[in-house]
């Protein structure tokens, strides 16, 4: 059995599934020759004409630009350029009306040119000494794109790194009317060819496969001649058939393969041109010409001269029309495009574009006017039709029901929109708009839904980000408490709180990994009442324990403990003053008998009472000082040799303040020191005698003056009248009484000192 390339070099050719056999009507313009027309006053130039994105603007407002002039720069491999058709000024870049079904403005380079059709410098290049990288930059900086009606970037589609076996040439040019690329075969055969071997030196194919239709012997001719004695290089003849321009079915026309669905005819070995771009590379590439112009079908019966036009690229379409005697119907439709595959325009100033390569005229009758859609009767016919075997009226369904997963189990993605399937319904049903719609939508859905991946990744390593900090986190606490266990352990502190700490860790770990259930929060509130009830009877322990510890013999004093003992020995002696005046009333024993005086009358009681009253005060004044030292009883109970001193110390201080006092009384009495005074130093060794000499003194100073005083007052008495009873008590207000109480309140402090003292001495 032969091989296919054996197949192929015998001249066979294959078939594909239904195609139709609408009227073709090219007779009209397949004889012509290409005219020439004028320069147009505008040229609308779009920034982009192709699959892929606009380059980078080069010109301004008011630049005046030569022939073949980028005006853009491709900045991105997907990016072509656009050239100026002819010399002359920019007069704007703005939004027009797009040359494309949605009728979209775009941006857009209006051109005024100038008539002078001023070339810029060109540099041709010879393809045999030159690289391929050469080759395709130089195709890529001439604007290049499909011209058969994709658009796609010619650079990117012949720059491939796996091997080809075909290379195929699409001449097929199956809708009716266009005759664009026959006349330009038949014109232009050898630079067609010219153009193929720059392709072959790209892509180093096994073969060179042409394919046209059998309707096409002129331009069929032209190619064999073109191509000479050439190796590999095979011009097939294809039944006339719609649609047999279509890349998949072209393909398998010529070698019987299939490309899968989804898959790219590069994926089995494949690529292919059409002529018009074969064409552009040869001039791109030889001529340094950029595609600024193309060969266009103008056609239709409102037209005066139906024929083939080279267009400059940015003509409008009123232009090419008026160029063409058009002759404009009340309800006049113009198609871009053929009649199966082009769409209707409403802005007639849209531009001719790189992929245009028809424009239509029709007279009402020409094309029928569109009948009203009527429902499917599943008649079958659009299936019989469809040359990508789908089912076109289950498509239409899932299209009007927007059931996108039904429509791409129907494999949607297949339909070329060859518009086969609406040509053969009998119920007049535009199948193909259906399809464009639904298809529109899934590029919706899918953009949304790329969208939506792409916002959901970002929230995933959100909280992935979230949970890596919060574990790095806990691992850093974890360490942390480590250290500071293993410090603990390390200084012989804390086995004890680092098993506290290891349980609290425990018990927070426990409780951020499972949460407590009622009876277990129960039990721990529990355990932390108890912690405190024990907490706070071990203090009240503590405190009731102090009182005791104080008192005992020689334990050492807690400051505050001595401070509220103080605090109570002086509201004690306070208390027992405020009670001396009850006393005043009868006078203390211990002062009567301190007296010895027979005839005593009722002021010396009241001087008693108020000696009572200064040694009660003298005492709380002296209650500080004596919570300092050991208490009196407890000296006397301890063995403790410098007591005796200690006394004595306490004696001179008593009769020092006493003395001072008395000075302050008798200001004469301070102009010799008092020999208590002179008597009472601070030396440590100071005895009773001394004290009992002082207080001597100082009782003999207080009889000596309670006697002045006594006598003063009688006289007084007696110089006054003797109303009151001599038993009365009465007030001292005059001061000699006062010298006299002071006096004898300091005898009777000295006397109770040396008494003191006197009973100290045994010791
Ligand atoms: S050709 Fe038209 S009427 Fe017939 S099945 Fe297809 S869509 Fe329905
Ligand atoms: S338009 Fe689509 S569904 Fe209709 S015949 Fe062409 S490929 Fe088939």
């Amino acid at each position: 059995m032969p091989t296919l390339f054996q197949q192929i070099q015998a001249g066979k050719v294959w078939d594909f599934h239904g195609g139709i056999h609408p009227p073709s009507r090219k007779e009209r313009t397949n004889q012509k020759p290409v005219a020439l027309l004028d320069i147009p006053d505008r040229l609308y130039i779009p920034l982009r004409q192709h699959i892929g994105v606009a380059g980078k603007v080069l010109v301004k407002v008011g630049d005046r630009v030569l022939k073949g002039q980028a005006l853009t720069q491709a900045d991105n491999a997907m990016a072509v350029p656009v050239h100026a058709p002819t010399s002359g000024m920019v007069l704007a870049i703005e939004l027009h009306t797009s040359t494309h079904p949605s009728s979209l403005a775009e941006p857009t380079l209006v051109l005024a040119p100038d008539g002078m059709d001023e070339w810029r410098p060109r540099k041709p290049l010879d393809p045999e000494q030159v690289d391929i990288y050469t080759l395709l930059e130089r195709i890529q900086e001439s604007g290049i794109s499909g011209m058969g009606g994709a658009g796609f970037p010619t650079h990117i589609k012949v720059n491939v790194k796996q091997p080809v076996d075909y290379l195929i040439i699409n001449a097929v040019e199956c809708e009716p009317y266009i005759t664009a690329d026959d006349m330009l075969m038949q014109e232009r055969a050898s630079d067609i060819i010219a153009g193929i071997e720059i392709l072959v030196k790209l892509l180093s194919p096994k073969a060179v496969l042409i394919g046209i239709e059998d309707d096409k012997p002129i331009a069929a001719a032209s190619l064999k001649a073109a191509i000479g004695q050439r190796d590999n290089y095979f011009v097939r003849e294809v039944p006339t058939k719609y649609p047999s321009g279509g890349e998949k079915q072209l393909i398998q026309l010529l070698t019987n393969k299939e490309v899968p669905a989804g898959r790219r005819p590069l994926d089995i070995g494949i690529v292919m041109q059409n002529v018009g771009t074969a064409f552009a590379i040869a001039q791109a590439v030889l001529d340094d010409i950029p595609l600024i112009h193309r060969v266009v079908t103008v056609a239709g019966e409102t037209l005066a001269q139906q024929q083939n036009v080279l267009a400059l690229i940015g003509t409008p379409i009123s232009d090419l029309l008026n160029a063409c005697g058009f002759q404009a119907e009340p309800q006049q439709r113009i198609i871009v495009g053929g009649p199966m595959m082009g769409f209707a325009i409403a802005d007639w100033s849209v531009p001719v574009v790189k992929t245009t390569n028809c424009v239509l005229a029709p007279t009402e009758n020409e094309l029928g006017a569109a009948s009203e859609e009527m429902d499917c009767i599943r008649c079958g016919a659009c299936a019989d039709a469809c040359p990508a075997s789908l089912l076109p009226q289950q498509l239409l369904w899932y299209s009007k029901a927007h059931d996108q997963d039904k429509l791409a189990e129907y494999n949607l993605s297949d339909c070329i929109e060859c518009g086969a399937c609406a040509y053969v319904c009998p119920s007049e049903i535009p199948l193909v708009h259906y399809y464009r719609v639904a298809k529109a939508e899934i590029r919706e859905t899918q953009r949304e839904a790329l969208k939506a991946e792409q916002a959901k990744a970002r929230f995933d390593a959100r909280t992935e980000r979230l949970e890596r900090e919060k574990q790095e986190r806990l691992e850093r606490n974890q360490q942390l408490a480590a250290q500071r266990v293993a410090q603990q352990q390390a200084s012989g502190q804390a086995s004890q709180s680092a098993a506290a700490v290891q349980q609290a860790l425990a018990r927070t770990q426990q409780q951020s990994d499972q949460p407590l259930d009622k009876a277990q929060i129960i039990a721990e509130r529990e355990r932390k009442k108890a912690e405190a009830l024990a907490y706070q009877q071990q203090k009240q322990q503590a405190q009731t324990a102090t009182p005791a510890e104080n008192t005992a013999p020689g334990t050492a004093e807690d400051p505050r403990k001595a401070a509220i003992a103080a605090a109570l020995a002086r509201a004690k002696a306070k208390k027992q003053a405020e009670a001396q005046p009850e006393a005043i009333e009868q006078p203390a024993p211990a002062e009567t008998a301190a007296s010895d005086t027979p005839d005593m009358d009722a002021k010396k009681a009241a001087v008693a009472a108020a000696i009572a009253r200064a040694k009660a005060k003298k005492q709380a004044e002296a209650q500080p000082e004596a919570i300092e030292q050991p208490a009196p009883a407890e000296t006397a109970a301890s063995d403790i040799p410098d007591v005796n001193a200690k006394k004595a110390a306490v004696a001179a201080a008593i009769a020092r303040a006493k003395a001072k006092k008395q000075a302050e009384a008798q200001p004469e009495a301070v102009e010799q020191p008092a020999p208590a005074e002179t008597a009472s130093s601070d030396t440590a060794d100071m005895d009773a005698k001394k004290a009992a000499v002082a207080a001597a003194i100082a009782r003999a100073k207080a009889k000596k003056l309670a006697e002045q005083a006594e006598a003063q007052q009688q006289t007084e008495v007696k110089a006054t009248t003797q109303q009151a009873p001599s038993a009365e008590p009465q007030e001292p207000v005059a001061p000699p009484e006062q010298d006299a109480k002071k006096a004898a309140i300091a005898a009777a402090i000295a006397r109770a000192k040396a008494k003191k003292q006197q009973n100290s001495e045994p010791l």
